[in-house]
């Protein structure tokens, strides 16, 4: 109580309070903070772990969106996923699998991409009746197809229809302080009331731009209830060691 401020000492305190609530309403991502750039998705000076469940998509090139939604078309952003540069689109199509069993509304994800995938969980494929593998995106050489079914056209694809393999993306910055790089596996625990999960393979996915977000699919996330977990931990394998094996 006995400690005097002088004016120009509470005019610092007051410039530093309204730096930080800029810094803290803008994401804290493009705000310097003190004089270095915090990395991308860090809070509190260290990585802020998601754990995001990915429900059934796809993804399409610039060509099957023009035939499935009419010629001219492009996806239209409906909500931004947590990932820089990546969306929800507004359109969605129908899946169509051997012996006509469907799937309506697969959420189409922006933006497009060399090549057209269809990400689905175990259960999803069972609902289809297609048999399809585990793989990570975009390496689909070998997998099944399947008929997608847009406003304006269908599409058959010869391959493409997978279960995404669980991965974490990250940036550099998150994997120096897991001590990690891109293509090492990690382990993903999540705790949860009567139903803990650790799940092993969990590959890195390290980019520049990217924001730490371990990606599961909805199988997965229904299994460890994910919604009410009381703790995730991401670590590295257990068994890895320094020869790389
Ligand atoms: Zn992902």
């Amino acid at each position: 109580m006995s400690v005097t401020v002088d004016r120009s000492q509470i005019e610092n305190l007051v410039r530093q309070a309204i730096r930080q609530a800029d810094a803290a309403s803008s994401n804290g991502s493009m705000a310097p903070q003190s004089s270095s750039v915090a990395p991308l998705g860090w809070v509190d000076g260290k990585p802020n772990l998601r754990v995001s469940i990915s429900a059934r998509h796809c993804h399409l090139t610039d060509e099957h969106v023009e035939i499935l939604f009419g010629a001219g078309s492009v996806l239209e952003p409906d909500k931004d996923l947590y990932q820089d540069g990546f969306y929800a689109a507004k359109q969605t199509v129908m899946v169509v699998g051997p012996r006509k069993r469907m799937l309506p509304n697969v959420r189409v994800l922006g933006p497009t991409r060399p090549f057209s995938q269809l990400e689905l969980a175990f259960t999803d494929s069972i609902s289809l009746g297609i048999d399809a593998p585990v793989r990570h995106s975009g390496k689909i050489e070998g997998t099944p197809g399947c008929v997608l079914v847009g406003p304006a056209g269908s599409v058959q694809l010869d391959q493409g229809v997978i279960r995404a393999a669980r991965h974490v993306h990250m940036n550099d910055h998150d994997a120096n302080f897991y001590g990690v790089a891109n293509g090492d596996m990690m382990q993903l625990v999540v705790k949860s009331n009567d139903c803990s999960i650790t799940f092993d393979d969990v590959l890195v996915r390290a980019d520049k731009a990217a924001k730490l977000e371990v990606h599961i699919d909805t199988d997965e996330g229904n299994a460890c209830n994910l919604d009410a977990a009381s703790e995730v931990l991401l670590q590295k394998m257990p068994d890895a060691c320094a020869c790389g094996h």
